[in-house]
Parts: C-alpha cells; structure tokens; sequence
C-alpha cells in the first residue's frame, strides 16, 4: 500500500497548478465579480488536455487507462483548479464528468464520433439535465416527457440548475425523459441527446447565485422539441440508472473541488496568520486560533486521501457497489469538511474575511453549494448507510 502519487501524476499536478496561477487566479475575482463565464479559459483548459483525461485517443483524448490513473489524473486537475477558482473547478469537474462522461460510456459510436472530438478538445462543453423543479434529491420523480413521433423524440418539461448548459459553447444537454411505462408500470426513464439550437429547447437566463458566480448554470425548457430517434443515449429505459453510475464518478470529482478549496484555505490561513498582529504579535500565536488551522490541515488530509481512495478505486476498476460507497463517503466528508474550512478561514481573516477583496470572501460564498450539488448531504448518508445494509428509507 502506498499513500504516495506516482512521480507521473506529481508532474501532471504541477504543470495544472502552474496553469491555474497563471492563468486563473489573477483573473478569478474579477470574473466573480461581473459573473462573467470566460469561455476562452474554459478552451484553454481543454489546449491543455485536461478535458480529455479520461477520453481514448480516437477521439483527442490522453488515451490514458486506469493503470495509467487517468480518473486520478482527472482530479488532481479539478483540485488544482478549484484551489484558486472553483467556479473554473466545477466548469471542468461538470465538463468531464456530466458532459463527457455519459456519451463516452453509454454512446454509440456516431453518437461519440459525432459530439466528443469537440467536448473533448474543450471547444465545447455539454450539460446534464438530470434535476428538474420538482424533482432534485428524488430525481425519478422526473415529469420531463419523450414521446416518438414520425421516427423523432418530441420533448416536452423543464430541468433546473444545469452546469454549462448555456455558455455561448455548449453543444448538447443529455437530459432525462419519461417515454412509456416498464412492464411492472412504473416510468420508464431514459436519456436523450438535446443538440443546442433544436427549436423548442431555451436555456433561460443563468441564474443569481450565492457562489460559483463565474459557472454557467441555467433553466432549461423544452416545448414540443424534436429530435432524432437515433439521439437516444444508451438503452431505452435505462435513463436514470445511467445517470445515477455516472453521478458515482462526479461525487469524487466534487469532492477533488473541496480538497482544492480547503488547501487553499488552510493556505491563506498559515500566510496571514504569521502576517497578522494583534497585541504585538502575529495571531498565529494564539493557540485558540492556531489550533483552528491545524484542525485545517486535518480535514485537508483525510478529505484529500478519501478523494484520492475513491479515484485508485475507480482507476483499479472496483466493484460499482464499493465504488458507490467510498464516492459518497469522500463526497461528504470532503465537502462538509471544506464548508467548515472556508469559515474558519474567514474567520482568521477576520474583518478582512468579509470583505470580497480577499480571496476567502469568495470561497465562503463558493463552498456552500459543494454540500448540495450532485447529491446533497443528506443523500450521501441515505446512500452509506444503505451500503451498511441499513433499511433506511
Ligand atoms: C449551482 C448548481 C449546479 C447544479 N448543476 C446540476 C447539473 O449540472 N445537473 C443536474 O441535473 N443538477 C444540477 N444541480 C442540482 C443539484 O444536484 C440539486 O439541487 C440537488 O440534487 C438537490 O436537489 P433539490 O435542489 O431539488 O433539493 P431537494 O431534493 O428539494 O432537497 C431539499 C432538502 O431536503 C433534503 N432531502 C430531500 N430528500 C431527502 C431524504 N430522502 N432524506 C433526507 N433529506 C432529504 C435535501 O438533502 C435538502 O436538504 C445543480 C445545483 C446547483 C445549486
């Protein structure tokens, strides 16, 4: 057993947190500040290959496998990135992980040769339409309808709070769709592919949000929207099913995005704590706030090792059902713990904490949503305690 990255992934880590200073840090606050969503980052994320981790060569791709870590790979670049912006954090972890993901794994090959080259090279992006305004948390209670008609898919409904679903560069939205009843008269649910610029479906404008301000979230409506039969993604009536294994990998692609977070706090915390004075000496002298970020640097190593546990798993090809459990249990505790992280980092701050020139002001606001996005808390602990054998509801 070793708790050791490979030299290989150590210089990928490197190279990703170079890019990020340079390229995003100097720039984060500015684009927070005017919600901007810079779509020329976003395609130099992909110049730099990190769209393309996971993706096979054919289609631009690294062509890296498991062995190789390519999942881990994946997230050591959404940390690196979300350690000082998680706004572009979450662009890439949602590019990847809800935009790639399901046409990789569950496309035909059209359907791959078709979308991924450009997803993959990062000169577009996709959504995952999965939550709907009545359904989140219980996400088959979806009501969004795909009937066929004339060998096409008419769709009718809504989705809410989709990543990347709007940007002047998204191609497609993977959504969700009731399209009959199965034999044992529940709904069945499958996945349609939803091109950008089919007449009937609008992206509405992005919403307000408390963080993430420079992400790309939208409403997304669909009135008698048509499209091809052949748009259908996987196998009919396996829609949820597959979104929910797809969501296993984005819980600890989510989590990578906390463990960015809290290093950055713990950071920024250590720096000015040694800067700040108060009664003639740095506050880092005072135990009552020097052991507050030392209980940083704890949350940052148990939540970073869950993180990298459940990536090795996924690279190691574990079982879906241990791989389910170590992706909630480094979710949770990942992103809980990088809540508390960016509160006591403003804390430390202190005055200076609120105020939205300093970096912690914006991950405060940033974090909040971490414990709620791709399954809440509460979820995470249905499913572990499900994983227990629990008969919780
Ligand atoms: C910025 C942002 C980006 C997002 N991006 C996407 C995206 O790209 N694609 C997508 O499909 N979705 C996306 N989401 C949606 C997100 O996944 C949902 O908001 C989340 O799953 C919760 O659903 P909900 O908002 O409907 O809350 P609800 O399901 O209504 O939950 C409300 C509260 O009740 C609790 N609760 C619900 N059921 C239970 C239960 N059984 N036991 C205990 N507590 C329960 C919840 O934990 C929560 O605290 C995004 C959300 C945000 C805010």
């Amino acid at each position: 057993m070793s708790f050791e990255l490979s030299p290989e992934h150590e210089a990928f880590r490197r190279t990703v947190r170079e890019f990020a200073e340079a390229e995003i840090a100097p720039h984060a606050a500015q684009w927070d500040r005017d919600h901007h969503f810079p779509v020329d980052v976003v395609q130099q994320m992909g110049k730099l290959g990190l769209m393309g981790l996971t993706a096979p060569e054919e289609y631009g791709g690294a062509g890296l496998t498991g062995e190789d870590g390519a999942f881990t790979s994946l997230c050591l670049a959404i940390e690196e990135i979300s350690r000082v912006d998680q706004s572009m954090g979450i662009t890439l972890e949602a590019a990847v992980g809800l935009g790639i993901n399901p046409i990789l794994t569950y496309g035909t090959d059209e359907q791959k040769a078709q979308w991924l080259p450009d997803l993959v090279a990062g000169e577009k992006l996709a959504g995952f339409g999965l939550t709907e305004p009545g359904a989140g948390s219980d996400a088959g209670a979806t009501r969004t309808k795909a009937e066929l008609d004339g060998g096409e898919w008419v769709i009718n409904g809504a989705k809410q709070f989709i990543t990347n679903s709007g940007s002047e560069i998204t191609s497609l939205v993977t959504v969700t769709a009731r399209t009959g009843r199965s034999e044992n008269g529940t709904p069945e649910i499958s996945t349609i592919i939803v091109p950008s610029g089919t007449p009937g479906f609008t992206a509405e404008p992005a919403y307000d949000k408390l963080g993430w301000h420079a992400s790309d979230t939208h409403p997304l409506t669909f009135v008698d929207a048509r499209v091809p039969e052949s748009n259908l993604l996987g196998d009919r009536g396996r829609g949820y099913a597959q979104f929910l294994a797809t969501l296993d990998d984005g819980r600890v692609a989510i989590a990578a995005v906390a463990v960015g977070c809290i290093q950055a706090c713990l950071d920024l915390s250590v720096q000015y704590a040694g800067e700040r004075q108060t009664f003639g000496v740095p506050i880092g002298r005072k135990q009552g706030l020097a052991f507050q970020i030392s209980d940083l640097q704890v949350m940052l190593d148990a939540s970073r090792l869950l993180t990298y546990k459940a990536a090795a798993m996924k690279d190691a090809g574990a079982s879906s059902e241990d791989f389910k459990q170590a992706a909630a249990v480094a979710k949770l505790y990942a992103t809980e713990s990088a809540v508390t992280a960016t509160r006591i980092a403003t804390q430390v701050f202190g005055g200076y904490g609120f105020m939205e020139e300093y970096a912690v002001a914006r991950f405060y606001r940033d974090a909040k949503v971490l414990e709620i996005g791709e399954g809440t808390s509460e979820v995470q602990r249905m499913l572990i305690a499900r994983g227990l054998g629990l008969p919780v509801e």
